[in-house]
């Protein structure tokens, strides 16, 4: 069984290694970000309220993104295991995330956090603004979503080392070389 938390700051490569190891693992990845784009596109209720957010670099309010995430666990095809990509990013979602789990009697297995520093990130981030588009992929706006993640989602590495269950990567590398590293360490 595979439940896994992939973590990093913006830039670190979280999502494109979830999105290798799903498949390697056959499970869902599970990102808040996209479910967030998704309905945000889809001009629903929720995405008219998170884009404000978004689009300033902020994080949207945790009792939307639990809501979120309390849903989707809860859908047949994460039975078999999940990876959580974007979530959590407070300690009160993460805490909120040990509850729901302990609801359902799942445990989590691994928090493969992707460490990648700082100076790096902003040339990334930038690059894939010119790639994807994305709207929240700007000069500013990438700032901001760094040091929301150094005050808010950073703390996190704490809290699942306490659990113990935090495994650390070297994010900066070649990209299949990143995908061997967490493949060895997940087994
Ligand atoms: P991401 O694709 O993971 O970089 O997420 C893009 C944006 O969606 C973030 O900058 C936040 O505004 C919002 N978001 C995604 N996941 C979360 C989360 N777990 N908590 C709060 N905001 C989130």
């Amino acid at each position: 069984m595979k439940r896994l938390i992939f973590m990093g700051p913006p830039g670190a490569g979280k999502g494109t290694q979830a999105d290798i190891v799903k498949d390697k693992f056959h499970i869902p990845q599970i990102s808040t970000g996209e479910i967030l784009r998704e309905a945000v596109k889809n001009s629903t209720a929720m995405g008219l309220e998170a884009k404000k957010f978004m689009d300033a670099g902020d994080l949207v309010p945790d009792v939307v993104v639990i809501g979120i995430i309390r849903d989707r666990l809860a859908e047949a095809d994460c039975a078999k295991g999940f990876i959580l990509d974007g979530f959590p990013r407070t300690v009160e979602q993460a805490g909120a995330l040990d509850k729901i789990l302990k609801e359902m009697h799942m445990e989590l297995d691994a928090v493969v956090n992707l460490a990648v520093p700082d100076a790096e990130l902003v040339g990334r981030l930038l690059k894939r603004a010119e790639k994807e588009g994305r709207a929240d992929d700007n000069e500013e706006t990438i700032k901001n979503r760094l040091s929301n993640y150094n005050s808010k989602t950073y703390p996190l590495i704490d809290y699942y080392k306490k659990e113990g269950i935090l495994k650390e990567v070297n994010g900066v590398g070649s990209m299949d070389d990143i995908t061997k590293e967490i493949m060895g360490i997940l087994g």
